[in-house]
């Protein structure tokens, strides 16, 4: 592929908004209800856990967060192999993270197992008065491709631990 400089730096800006949608600060609050304000991207973090009740039991599940490769889709096989959940994360207010879904959808589809548990995640719902995508149009896309969905606020806690159990109980289901 050859781009001339303009445009190499406009697709560079086009993947780059891919790593700011909120998957650190969703994950910050899952797991230590926390949300950290100015944060820095994402470095070097393999993966975090939690144990939480499912279903009586105690499920102990092991996430991992990219580590800001996403900005360049180098996400390398390690982050695939073995999962068997995966977060998609858009932001919202920025229509062009919730349009390159698809393409982050085939490639979790081509690395990953085949059952893998999936839900699609619009982050940053607090941000309402600047909602770029329409709720219906991301129902409709999971529903078409067979994703769990839900709209979540990592900065102010709506529905990310909701997000987690949902994916985490069909995943306890699948395997027990
Ligand atoms: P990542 O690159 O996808 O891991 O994104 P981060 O978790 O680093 O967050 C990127 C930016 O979005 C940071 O400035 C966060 O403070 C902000 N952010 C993350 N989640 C939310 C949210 O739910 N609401 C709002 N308003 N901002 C958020
Ligand atoms: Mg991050």
């Amino acid at each position: 592929m050859h781009l001339k400089c303009s445009e190499l730096a406009e697709y560079g800006n086009e993947i780059e908004s891919d790593s700011v949608v909120g998957k650190s600060q969703i994950l910050a609050r899952f797991l230590r209800n926390e949300f950290i304000l100015d944060s820095k991207s994402t470095i070097g973090v393999e993966f975090q856990t939690r144990t939480l009740i499912i279903d009586h039991k105690s499920v102990k599940a092991q996430i991992w967060d990219t580590a800001g490769q996403e900005r360049y889709r180098a996400i390398t096989s390690a982050y695939y192999r073995g999962a068997v959940g995966a977060m998609l994360v858009y932001d919202i207010t920025k229509r062009q993270t919730f349009d390159h879904i698809p393409r982050w959808l085939e490639e979790l589809r081509i690395n990953a197992d085949k059952n893998i548990v999936i839900i699609l995640i619009g982050n940053k719902c607090d941000l309402e008065s600047q909602h770029d995508v329409p709720a219906e149009d991301a129902k409709e896309f999971a529903e078409k491709e067979g994703l769990f969905f839900l709209e979540t606020s990592a900065l102010v806690a709506t529905n990310v631990e909701t997000a987690f159990t949902t994916v985490l109980t069909e995943i306890y289901n699948i395997v027990n």
